[in-house]
């Protein structure tokens, strides 16, 4: 059995960006998930421009290699596509790219391997996992297991971590879920720019048509769903999605000789609409574990990064103070609510405002298509 400073479960953006950002803190590092890289994740695949900044905030080697890894996927501009019809275009400032999340999250762990001395442990589901003395045992489906002084949970939107060592407060009514579908052959699909069209009847959410390079195109369909409303509970968003690229009147015509790829899959999207407990005593969470996909946009590689960046920063104060109380990893939570917090609140409080008046989307565009609003933007 292994015993280890710290266990990082889940070697997504999180747990990858956090056993990146403790090398060379001389800790005994493990990165654990359940499946061998390289593999799929659920996603629409825009690397947003905040995830490259830590990257180079932490090395500039690495931002290199990230760079470099981009290559001729790099968005310059996105198109948001009114109801009403009316269209934005912004043209980004900040370098952000599109990547399969098979290729992307692979590249990380990749420079988790070349980078670090982690012990790296693939094919491993965490089971089980429990606080006894000073001490966090992990128990594996393959009936292995290790104990670790700190854990972090980097393990996704249905975290065994969270469930299992924090206190979980009850669902939060506003979930979000999205599907997703690679499609090659989409009529006027543009290399560098990214599409989003919100359409009528389907608020609030949006359709999107985010390119990945060699013709395809990651095709996907998200939408808020209130759990206290039973008619939210009704929308399948595979048929949905499948509508929209059959019978809708602006896309269907450019879908005519597109081409499945493979099948539409879904996946939820644990947003930050609110302020959760993300840490106690030997443990902190990380990324969706601890539910910090934008609210609004539904970006969370770039947040699930910076918190795993964060709770490295956190794991080396408690190795440094030998305290691992509740009480001190809380400095943890006051660190990603100060780094999203606000924006996260503001954020909340517009989609509340579209849920309840879908027409206003039509309203923010006529706003946001004025060039300082759009300046501002990009
Ligand atoms: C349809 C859809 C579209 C999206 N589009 C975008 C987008 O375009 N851009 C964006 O920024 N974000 C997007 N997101 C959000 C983004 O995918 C997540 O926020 C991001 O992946 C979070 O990273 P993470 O490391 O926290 O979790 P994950 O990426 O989910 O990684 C968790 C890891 O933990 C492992 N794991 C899970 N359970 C266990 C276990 N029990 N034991 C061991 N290992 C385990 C998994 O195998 C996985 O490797 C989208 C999400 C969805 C669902």
């Amino acid at each position: 059995m292994y015993d280890v400073s710290v266990a990082i479960i889940g070697a997504g953006p999180a747990g990858t960006a956090c056993a990146l950002a403790l090398k060379k803190h001389g800790l005994r590092v493990a990165l654990i998930d359940q499946a061998s890289f390289p593999r799929d994740k659920i996603c629409g695949d825009a690397i947003p421009g905040q995830a490259f900044k830590l990257m180079a905030k932490m090395n500039a080697g690495w931002a290199e290699a990230m760079r470099v890894f981009a290559d001729e996927s790099v968005i310059r501009s996105s198109t948001g596509f009114a109801p009403n019809g009316r269209l934005i275009t912004m043209h980004w400032k900040t370098f952000s790219y599109n990547s399969k999340r098979l290729d992307f999250d692979h590249f990380l762990f990749r420079l988790v391997r070349s980078e670090t001395d982690a012990i790296i442990l693939e094919n491993k589901r965490l089971e089980k996992i429990f606080k006894e003395g000073e001490k966090i045992f992990c128990h594996f489906q393959d009936g292995s297991a290790i104990t670790a002084e700190l854990v972090i949970g980097c393990d996704g939107a249905y975290s065994v971590v969270s469930r299992q060592l924090a206190d979980q407060s009850p669902a939060l009514p506003l979930s979000c879920a999205a599907v997703r579908a690679y499609y090659t052959g989409v009529k006027g699909a543009e290399k560098n720019m990214n599409e989003f069209h919100f359409l009528k009847g389907l608020m609030p959410g949006y359709f999107w048509i985010f390119p990945v390079g060699d013709n395809v195109v990651n095709v996907g369909f998200g939408m808020l769903h209130n759990r206290k409303k039973k008619i939210d509970k009704k929308l399948n968003l595979r048929q949905a999605l499948k509508s929209i690229v059959e019978d809708s009147p602006e896309l269907a015509p450019r879908f005519e000789a597109a081409q499945l790829m493979d099948k539409i899959k879904g996946f939820s999207l644990p947003i930050g609409t609110e302020k959760r407990k993300i840490s106690g005593e030997r443990f902190l969470l990380c990324g969706d574990a601890a539910s910090l996909i934008d609210p609004l946009w539904g970006h969370g590689i770039d947040t699930a990064m910076w918190s795993g960046y964060l709770a490295a920063q956190q794991a080396m104060h408690c190795f440094q103070t030998g305290n691992f109380t509740a009480a001190f990893t809380r400095q943890y939570d006051k660190a990603v609510y100060q780094k999203y917090g606000k924006d996260f609140k503001r954020r909340t409080r517009l989609l509340q405002l579209l849920y309840r008046h879908p027409a206003l989307i039509n309203t923010f565009f006529k706003v946001g298509s004025h060039p300082l609003v759009q300046k501002w933007w990009s």
